[in-house]
């Protein structure tokens, strides 16, 4: 009985004790998969001694856990691979504004939420994936076209479940409006070549494979498949085509972060967040996930240099998050399974 009371105290001591004597520490959610993240984070312990714990998983399951767990989440930043994403952990409450200059001069306006609740780690453009065999790409200028009778029957395209369709869709709401928007979702669904199935690289297989003559990708689908060996051969039958270079610009999606609202470790979470959007970090990014960098300070890989330059959509991306929920009801209105 003693012991048990000695062992009992011994414990109390300790755990009043670990705040003062623990190692510096930040606790990461992050969507973004393991691979992807882990080596920027390793550099970063090297680099200050502050430990990361990384928990991965689902976008939408680490944000119903934040959202659960309230204040007493262990979370001190949050990750996500979409503008959608981030906007509803940021519209659920679940974010606290970062007062930082390096953040604010490292990400440029358009690609960090206005109030400084999360910023931009990377960047992606939504491209027209084209077979140059059977598609001129100047007979596609624009998302618009692909709602012209010309491509009926000749469109691959993933599901409207997935975000980052509605977030295309959100941006053509905003751009011309919600009743232009479902017409054009409609036109589309009907112009598809097949069901909407499968992943982006499925529909660049899908193009090459003459199941279908263009597809709506991701651009860093074509970098990850042209550094595969086993994917390039596939890949390099497909080109890139940045649409609405005479207008507006190509649609811009992004991985962003933001510092939990209770946070408990605000500075560590905001040193990380810095070194997420240094350089150094950056060029690592472009390189492995074959991802445009924030700035343009920055250059992306020679192979995503490759695709060309082109002009992106400078709408701030926290408009993607803001019209989710209409995007997700056009693609229901017009029957985009
Ligand atoms: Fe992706």
């Amino acid at each position: 009985m003693k012991q048990q009371i000695f062992g009992a105290l011994t414990a109390a001591a300790i755990a009043l004790s670990a705040p003062l004597a623990a190692a510096a520490e930040v606790n990461v959610y992050s969507a973004r998969k393991e691979s992807l993240i882990k080596p920027l984070l390793d550099t970063f312990t090297e680099q200050t001694g502050i430990e990361v714990n990384l928990l991965t998983g689902d976008s939408n399951a680490l944000i119903e856990r934040m959202r659960t767990e309230g204040r007493n989440s262990p979370a001190d930043l949050l990750i996500t691979v979409d503008a959608g994403r981030v906007g509803l952990a940021d519209s659920l409450g679940l974010f606290q504004p970062v007062d930082s200059e390096i953040l604010t001069n490292s990400v440029p306006a358009s690609v960090r939420s206005p109030n400084n609740h999360w910023f931009a780690l990377s960047r992606r453009a939504r491209i027209i994936a084209y077979h140059p065999d059977r598609v001129d790409a100047a007979d596609l200028p624009d998302y618009e076209t692909l709602a012209s009778d010309d491509w009926a029957g000749r469109i691959c395209v993933r599901s409207s479940g997935n975000i980052y369709n509605q977030s295309l869709l959100a941006s053509l709401i905003h751009h011309n409006g919600a009743e232009a928007a479902t017409e054009w979702a409609s036109a589309v669904r009907k112009n598809m070549a097949r069901s909407p199935q499968g992943n982006d690289r499925a529909q660049i297989r899908a193009v090459a494979a003459g199941e279908c003559d263009v597809a709506i990708v991701n651009t860093y689908y074509f970098g990850i498949m042209l550094s595969d060996p086993e994917q390039r051969g596939i890949a390099e039958q497909v080109k890139v085509h940045f649409p609405n270079q005479a207008n507006r610009g190509t649609h811009i999606n992004v991985s962003g972060a933001g510092i939990a609202k209770h946070a408990k470790n605000v500075d560590n979470a905001t040193a990380l967040l810095e070194f997420l959007v240094s350089s150094e970090s950056q060029a690592w990014y472009a390189e492995v996930n074959h991802e445009y960098p924030v700035s343009s300070n920055v250059m992306p890989s020679e192979l995503v240099a490759s695709f060309g330059s082109f002009k992106a959509d400078d709408l701030n991306v926290s408009v993607l998050g803001e019209l989710n929920a209409d995007a997700v009801r056009v693609f229901d209105t017009v029957g985009w399974e």
